[in-house]
């Protein structure tokens, strides 16, 4: 599948430093920052560097190290949100079905309260 990279997404922005972002960890390939308009007491988005829509166009696309540095990222972020023993939820919105507002990867770490269901039906 041919994917088209929208290098004016906010999170581009944010990544090029024209917008700022409350960070949690940044390393050579990933961003992690807190979402704005949080959903959960913890609610950070991790993202990666590089210019990848999804995350299969990034399963597809990405080196080998990004995918190594993206996935420590998140294990990162969860220790650091102390979110290991009581539990978190990861989404990853794809696409027009999926509902993604930003169309460059990311996946909501979303901790600090029971969450409830996973998704309401219908
Ligand atoms: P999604 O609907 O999965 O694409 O989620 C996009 C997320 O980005 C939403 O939860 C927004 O609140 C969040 N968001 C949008 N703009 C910013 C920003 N400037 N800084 C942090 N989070 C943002």
């Amino acid at each position: 599948m041919a994917y088209t990279y929208d290098e004016n997404n906010i999170f581009a922005k944010i990544l090029r430093g024209e917008i700022p972002n409350s960070t949690v960890v940044e390393t050579d390939h990933s961003l992690a920052f807190r979402d704005i308009n949080p959903l959960a007491p913890d609610h950070v988005l991790v993202i990666p560097k590089g210019p990848y829509v999804n995350y299969a166009h990034f399963a597809e696309a990405a080196s080998d190290a990004e995918i190594v540095d993206f996935n420590r990222t998140l294990g990162k972020v969860v220790a650091l949100i102390g979110a290991g023993d009581a539990g978190y939820r990861l989404i990853s919105n794809a696409g027009r079905n999926g509902v993604q507002d930003v169309p460059h990867l990311h996946v909501h770490i979303l901790a600090g309260r029971p969450l409830g269901p996973m998704l309401f039906s219908g």
